[in-house]
């Protein structure tokens, strides 16, 4: 989507690096972490919110994605999050899940 930052991010239009990646999604490190780390698992897909996916199995992957992430980056413990909805929290309108690891300042 045009104006989705996040699509922009996938695209590579600002050269985030990507700490994990597969055909469902890539992972990156928050701008501004929330915790010792901080990454966000975002589908490839643009959908808006939790409310909008219907894909179950894609779902699913992407909980497999968050475990793989954070085995990769060495996480035993850590918290996972989504935000739905702008009184929830949600800035950015095209699904992720956080993870969070370390000293937590949610
Ligand atoms: P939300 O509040 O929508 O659940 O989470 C959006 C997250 O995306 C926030 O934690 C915010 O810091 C992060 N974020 C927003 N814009 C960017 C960006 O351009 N790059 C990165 N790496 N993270 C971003
Ligand atoms: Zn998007």
């Amino acid at each position: 989507m045009e104006d989705c930052i996040f699509c922009k991010i996938i695209n590579g239009d600002f050269g985030t690096e990507f700490v994990y990646e597969n055909e469902d999604a890539v992972v990156f490190k928050d701008i501004n972490p929330k915790a010792d780390t901080h990454l966000l698992v975002v589908p490839r897909i643009h959908v808006e919110s939790l409310n909008e996916l219907n894909d179950e199995a894609l779902l699913g992957r992407l909980m497999m994605t968050v475990k793989e992430a954070a085995k990769k980056a060495g996480l035993k413990s850590y918290r996972t999050v989504i935000n739905t909805g702008k009184e929830a929290g949600q800035e950015v309108f095209h699904i992720h899940i956080h993870i969070l690891s370390g000293d937590i300042r949610l």
